[in-house]
């Protein structure tokens, strides 16, 4: 094929690994992920992958050589070798064949030439490769077509989908991602209908998958732009199914008297998608540093606890009473399942779970300031992120509905606004501590001093006294007067 390439390797290394190469009787190409984006962004990645029919750690090591490169990464195990220069990471491999024992996805591997290692590639768009060589450097080698597929917005497998899929499972939510990332509104991105029903025959050969690789390409798959793609896809194959049962168990819409409810499955993909355009958005006006893959679990699992509390009551309709709560006591029992850490993060999933119901609660009824401290003072830290989920959950059919909700619910956020300028809620300490209790009443710790730190906290979040010591101090002595106690001092 003609060299197209003009322009996508102009950065010196390209040059030195080539050269080099020549030098030591090997042919080097780039492949993969810099390929595909240079046709689909006019510019290719800071990761480079480079293959060569030879040692990749012998090249790797001759071209630090040259460069001077120091610092070198070589992983014998894999037969790769990594380093740094001018901001890129060029990864060196040699090019291989492979075949799969049926138990795990690691291969037993061979040394092949460039065509071998192009055909055990994920993805035609993932397996095109520039040559390094002098006599047609820059040249595309495609022999599966990726440029086509890449114009047309197509993800297919080089080989019969059914190989590729079951030799190596995390190929399957390697082509969701792909196809999520890749997207545009103007240039979607879609996974060939040959590989969709292979996926859905090979659903089961996921059990060989590591839980910390599924839930990597999960979270990459949220961090998209537009998730709810990549999760619809991963529903129809039955992929989900395999990974968070209680996702599915969101779908569909019951019907009782002719009346059904809103369709949950639908809902939760709508809202993630609505998280990460809001995110995107503050991103943008410079609001938030960077995207929150938590927040994005949380939408995912906000809605978590509606099947365990649908209701039908004659009259009322469909409920789902409690589900916040159902909700954030399934999200310790899905992290451990999926093997997620069960530390800070997962609580504030549970968190944001369990309050997303407040802030819209708050619109539907008045908004007086002890509600809002009381959302400010149990949010903590998590408020920002709890009002964009929020925000994010107003979803309806109805348009005039949505923005009404919408109006009331930037009111709640002004009322936020002004209730913190006012006192000092958000990481409210008790000005009262059970030690001070202890000491001014010569207690031992006992039921009566947690009581009492309570009655003073719900006083200052109610607004009844000042978030200040001296009234708080006041009330407790009221209060502990009240149990009969005296002070000592
Ligand atoms: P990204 O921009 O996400 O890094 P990438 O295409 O570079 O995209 P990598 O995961 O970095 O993706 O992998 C580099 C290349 O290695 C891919 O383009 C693909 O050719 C190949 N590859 C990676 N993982 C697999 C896999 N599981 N099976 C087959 N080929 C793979
Ligand atoms: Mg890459």
């Amino acid at each position: 094929m003609a060299t197209i390439t003009e322009g996508f390797l102009d950065a010196p290394i390209f040059s030195v690994i080539g050269e080099t190469a020549a030098e030591i009787g090997v042919r080097a190409f780039v492949i993969g992920g810099y390929v595909r984006d240079c046709f689909l962004y006019g510019k290719g990645s800071g990761d480079i992958d480079v293959v060569v029919e030879g040692s990749g750690i012998e090249l790797a090591e001759a071209v630090a050589r040259k460069l001077k490169v120091r610092k070198i990464a070589v992983y014998r195990n894999f037969g790769t070798a990594m380093f740094h220069r001018d901001g890129l990471e060029i990864e060196f491999v040699g090019a291989r064949k492979e075949s799969y024992d049926r138990t795990s996805r690691k291969p037993i591997v061979e040394d092949g030439t460039i065509e071998e290692d192009q055909l055990r590639r994920d993805f035609t768009i993932n397996a095109m490769a520039f040559s390094l060589q002098k006599e047609d450097f820059g040249a595309l080698v495609d022999p599966f077509g990726g440029i086509r597929d890449l114009a047309e917005g197509i993800i297919r497998t080089p080989l019969d989908p059914d190989v590729t899929y079951s030799d190596d499972p995390l190929r399957m939510l390697r082509a969701v991602r792909f196809a999520c990332r890749l997207s545009t509104p103007d240039h979607p991105f879609n996974i060939v209908p040959e590989s969709i029903e292979s996926m859905k025959r090979n659903t089961g050969r996921l059990a060989i998958l590591s839980k910390e690789r599924i839930v990597e390409e999960l979270s990459k798959i949220l961090l998209t732009s537009r998730p709810s793609k990549g999760f619809f896809l991963l529903e129809e194959t039955g992929l989900l199914k395999e990974i968070l049962p209680d996702l599915v168990k969101l779908k569909g819409v019951e019907t009782v008297d002719g009346k059904g409810h809103k369709e949950n499955f639908s809902h939760t993909l709508q809202v993630v998608d609505n998280v990460a355009a809001l995110e995107e958005a503050a991103i943008e006006r410079g609001e938030r540093a960077e995207k929150n893959v938590w927040l994005r679990w949380a939408a995912l699992l906000h809605d978590i606890g509606k099947p365990a509390s649908k209701r039908f009551a004659p009259g009322t309709g469909w409920t789902f009473h409690g589900h916040e709560v159902i909700g954030g006591r399934m999200v310790p029992e899905i992290f451990r399942k999926m093997k997620m850490p069960s530390n800070e993060k997962m609580k504030y999933v549970q968190k944001l779970v369990e309050l997303h119901l407040r802030p819209i609660a708050l619109v539907d009824g008045e908004v007086t300031d002890s509600a809002v401290r009381r959302l400010i003072f149990d949010a903590g830290d998590d408020l920002e992120d709890l009002m964009l989920l929020c925000n994010a959950d107003i979803t309806s059919k109805n348009p005039a509905k949505v923005e009404r909700i919408k109006a009331n619910f930037r009111l709640v956020s002004e009322k936020i606004v002004q209730v913190e300028a006012k006192d000092a809620i958000r990481n409210f300490k008790n000005p009262i501590s059970g030690d001070y209790i202890m000491e001014v009443y010569g207690l031992s710790p006992c039921n009566t001093i947690g009581l009492i730190k309570e009655r003073v906290k719900d006083a200052i979040l109610d607004g009844e006294i000042p978030n200040e010591f001296e009234a708080a101090d006041a009330l407790m002595r009221e209060v502990a007067a009240g149990y009969g106690l005296t002070p000592v001092k």
